[in-house]
């Protein structure tokens, strides 16, 4: 005899199969794609802010740069030097430079400052070539910078590739100059030959990091001689062209800060427009949404802080880095400047009351280098803003590790405010690591979360990001200062 089937399923009608799933969907975490959820409505805001972003890192390209462009937003929208004031009252907004270099703004929250900072901070330096102090060197009739890498870089990267030069020069009689050459397009560039393929036999077996080495990172800067008949008179041409244009000699080269970067613009990547390739994302595509938050916010309930650092590609290290005294002193002034007075004890309480993101970007998940990275752990381009409760290398070594607590309020404050959010680490257990300054800011007892946009190509010449992500950061900011208790 055979069996029959008629189970109580089969009998009853079949119910629609993505009920069942959306019966379970509370216990399980889905990451969307923005796009995939995005109104006409939402996709306008997303391209317009990218463009505001676009034009804002074409004129700010290194630290020194995004910091000024930045006081200059700030002043057209009321902020003032604080070192102008002996007082501060709830709606004040106010700037602090720190050196030139790295910069820390305020709006004075409706709450007294001693309740606590919503702290966002981010870095505004990116990897880059920086001069040596003798750097003028001329061979064989052309004249060349020898330079000195700043940051991570892959150095086979930086060859080929149209480059500009930035920074300034502090003169024997203390005047500074500043340079900028390369980024109009009338402007020469500058260049880093390599080897043609056909003689790069010996070149190409070499391992990565030795493809091109440190020492080759040389410059061209020119290449035709001064009228006299006299040895080294195509680098004499050179120093008599920056005499006449800057009035700067070779000496003048040791206290110079100039940087070399890629002088491409800003572009959007794909028919549709959804990328944006340009040089500096890190930790610019962090460092601006973080402006135009505080650029924006009315008078908020908690004082509201924006710390832009230096040195973040080096370690952090310096007085304009996140590890210097400069920007906690900063935080004493308001929190002096509002109490008229100093408690040391207080004060340092203050602080411990206080939250912050530390802004910065992360790996975006690679299809083509998905070996290095957990595909349940990590971050897929246009999902949103990363959350890292941990960076660090190995055995989470040298991490903030940011505390649950905190951790679910961020998100809480996140969701509220429609940001779209993700999590992820930066690549595979082992497979390397990176650092950002939150460790260095947690040593004042203060909550603190890493979070920022995915890129890929990180630390290349020309990085690339997704508009959307950018915009669900800016979003993911402005919930955090406006909503953060
Ligand atoms: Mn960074
Ligand atoms: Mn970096």
């Amino acid at each position: 005899m055979a069996e029959k089937k008629t189970s109580k399923a089969n009998s009853k009608s079949k119910p629609d199969s993505k009920d069942i799933k959306k019966k379970f969907d509370y216990l399980m975490n889905d990451y969307k794609n923005i796009w995939k959820s995005s109104s006409q409505e939402e996709r306008d805001s997303i391209f317009a802010f990218a463009d505001e972003y676009k034009q804002f890192i074409d004129i700010a390209k290194t630290e020194r740069e995004f910091v000024s462009e930045a006081i200059n937003l700030a002043k057209a929208k009321g902020f003032v030097d604080i070192n102008s004031l002996n007082s501060i009252k709830p709606g004040q907004k106010v700037y602090a430079s720190i050196k030139g270099k790295g910069l820390v703004m305020a709006v004075v929250g409706k709450q007294p400052v001693s309740d606590g900072f919503n702290i966002l901070g981010a870095h505004v330096d990116s990897p880059r070539l920086d001069l040596k102090p003798n750097p003028v060197y001329e061979d064989e009739e052309t004249v060349y910078l020898k330079t000195h890498y700043y940051g991570g870089i892959k150095k086979y990267q930086w060859t080929t590739i149209p480059l500009s030069i930035h920074g300034t020069v502090y003169l024997k009689d203390n005047t500074c100059i500043s340079i900028c050459v390369g980024e109009k397009d009338e402007d020469p560039v500058f260049y880093i030959t390599d080897l043609l393929p056909h003689l790069g036999n010996e070149q190409m077996s070499r391992k990565g990091s030795d493809i091109v080495k440190g020492e080759d990172l040389n410059v061209i800067i020119g290449g035709i001689p001064i009228e006299e008949d006299i040895p080294q008179a195509f680098k004499i041409n050179v120093l008599k062209y920056l005499f006449e244009t800057y009035g700067m000699t070779e000496r003048d080269f040791v206290s110079a800060e100039l940087e070399i970067v890629p002088s491409m613009k800003a572009k959007d990547v794909g028919f549709d427009r959804s990328f944006i390739a340009a040089y500096g994302h890190d930790d610019r595509v962090c460092a601006y949404p973080a402006l135009a938050t505080i650029l924006s916010i009315p008078k908020p309930n908690k004082t509201c802080v924006c710390m832009l650092t230096d040195k973040e590609e080096i370690g952090s290290y310096g007085n304009t880095g996140a590890q210097s005294r400069l920007f906690e002193n900063v935080l004493a002034e308001l929190f002096g400047k509002q109490n008229r007075s100093f408690d040391e004890l207080l004060y340092r309480k203050t602080i411990e009351n206080s939250k912050m993101l530390s802004a910065d970007v992360s790996n975006g998940f690679d299809p083509k280098y998905a070996s290095v990275s957990d595909p349940r752990n990590s971050a897929y381009m246009s999902h949103g803003i990363k959350i890292e409760k941990y960076v660090g290398a190995r055995g989470k070594s040298g991490t903030n590790d940011a505390n649950g607590a905190f951790v679910v309020e961020v998100i809480k404050a996140f969701e509220d405010n429609g940001v779209i959010w993700q999590t992820g680490e930066l690549g595979k257990v082992d497979e390397g690591g990176g650092g950002t300054i939150s460790a260095y800011m947690a040593q004042f007892g203060l909550e603190v979360l890493d979070c920022g946009v995915p890129v890929m190509s990180m630390h290349a010449p020309y990085e690339l990001i997704s508009k959307a992500d950018l915009y669900h950061t800016y979003l993911a900011y402005k919930a955090f200062v406006l909503h953060m208790k």
